[in-house]
């Protein structure tokens, strides 16, 4: 349920390995942050590959460090139409103090083999045509992909491998009858199934009990200028990386379809009403390219992601045959088609293993208020962000 990287890909592997499959959705493929992100490819979970070894070990840091390659690979050998370019992850910093951390985040990934380095100022302004970045490091797994076009290319293979697909099809209700998970449908459509895949991150209702409550639905927002004249167009990002900056409230860009600079961030928990609430990343935008930013926007949109207490995404079977993967925290282009391959395999063969421990559904206290707590644990970190050098 949800037609989502994780749910299509989920679909996907399960189709080829033999079973008989149907993915549902309230609106269509892609319809979710899946179809409305901003693309970036980033390998990798929040915590570095030495923590994930010594909290999970080493298969989930060879599994967070794979979910790029997957991506890749995935669009080669199904022959998905959808722009990827594989020009590296840039993270970016515009402060003195978050050198260390990166450098140390950067020799850990060496030390495991991958392709990645530390850029100077000048390497910076060089790799990214920007103002204002006092160094980074470039993760060469990463790069970037039109999402919708992935996300429906996803689904056209999962079609070809024998799943079914049903959109406008919202599940409302599910019950454990005779024949195994009953599912109920907003039409009175009903649909029986032995295993169950919840795969509906931030935009999680009230299907399961306290589900919706383990994740806080933030808006991610994202704007792209009209595209940008030639001159700017070889001086920003030369070589195509992806750059998310090193901030709590991280802010990134690339540049996309049209040669457009494309900047996405932090929204406010509300729907975005009109420009006004896009003001802050359009800001940002300004401060890192200026002649950029005197070009008229564009586009501009917004959609959900799953953010979690931990930073990290979640696994749970509550019940013999159902399964949930939600919480990518905002990065979910190649985590969330991992996770969707994974849970997909151990579902065909219990042998394969999943790529994080099972946890147990906890919902938040007085998750009700989030938009209140959580606005001004953001304005915290964006305070903690302004006071640092
Ligand atoms: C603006 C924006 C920019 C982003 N940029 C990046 C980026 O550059 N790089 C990156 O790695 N990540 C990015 N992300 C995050 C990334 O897009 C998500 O982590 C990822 O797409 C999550 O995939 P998913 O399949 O789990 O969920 P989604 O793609 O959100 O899919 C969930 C689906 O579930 C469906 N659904 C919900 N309830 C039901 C129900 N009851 N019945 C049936 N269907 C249901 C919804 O309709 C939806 O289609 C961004 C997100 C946003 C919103």
């Amino acid at each position: 349920m949800g037609a989502g990287f994780t749910g299509l890909v989920a679909a996907l592997t399960l189709a080829r390995g033999g079973a008989s499959v149907i993915v549902v959705d309230t609106v269509e493929p892609g319809f979710g942050a899946s179809g409305r992100n901003g693309g970036q490819v980033i390998p990798g979970l929040k915590d570095d590959p030495d923590t994930l070894d010594r909290v999970f070990g080493e298969a989930t840091t060879a599994f967070a460090g794979g979910t790029a390659d997957l991506v890749f690979s995935l669009i080669d050998e199904l022959g998905i139409d959808c722009d990827p370019v594989r020009g590296g992850w840039i993270q970016a910093s515009v402060k003195h103090l978050h050198l260390p951390r990166l450098e140390s985040r950067m020799a850990q990934w060496r030390a495991r083999g991958a392709a990645v380095e530390m850029l100077d100022p000048a390497g910076m302004a060089a790799a990214t045509g920007g103002r204002g970045f006092v160094g980074g490091w470039i993760d060469r797994r990463g790069g970037s992909v039109h999402p919708l076009a992935y996300a429906r290319g996803l689904a056209r293979a999962a079609l070809q491998a024998g799943a079914e697909i049903f959109r406008d099809a919202e599940a409302v209700s599910i019950k454990r009858g005779n024949g195994g998970w009953v599912l109920g449908f907003a039409s009175g459509a009903r649909l029986t199934a032995d295993q169950v895949v919840i795969a509906t991150n931030g935009y999680t209702g009230r299907l399961w009990p306290g589900l919706k409550a383990t994740v806080i639905p933030a808006n991610s927002i994202q704007v792209a200028t009209a595209p940008l004249p030639d001159d700017l167009r070889a001086r920003i990002l030369p070589g195509r990386p992806v750059v998310s900056d090193s901030r709590r409230i991280a802010n990134y860009f690339r540049i996309g379809p049209e040669g457009r600079l494309m900047m996405g961030g932090r929204g406010a928990f509300r729907e975005p009403r009109d420009a006004a609430d896009y003001r802050r990343i359009e800001a940002a935008l300004a401060s890192f390219y200026p002649e950029a930013a005197r070009l008229p926007m564009g586009f501009r949109w917004a959609g959900r992601v799953a953010m979690t207490r931990d930073h990290l995404p979640h696994i749970h079977q509550p019940s013999a045959g159902v399964t949930m993967a939600l919480g990518y925290n905002g990065r979910g282009v190649a985590l969330a088609s991992a996770m969707g391959r994974a849970i997909g395999a151990h579902l065909l063969d219990g042998a394969n293993p999943l790529p994080l421990a099972l946890s147990a559904i906890k919902p938040m206290p007085v998750h009700g208020l989030h938009p209140l707590y959580a606005t001004a644990m953001i304005e915290a970190y964006r305070v903690r962000d302004m006071l640092e050098r």
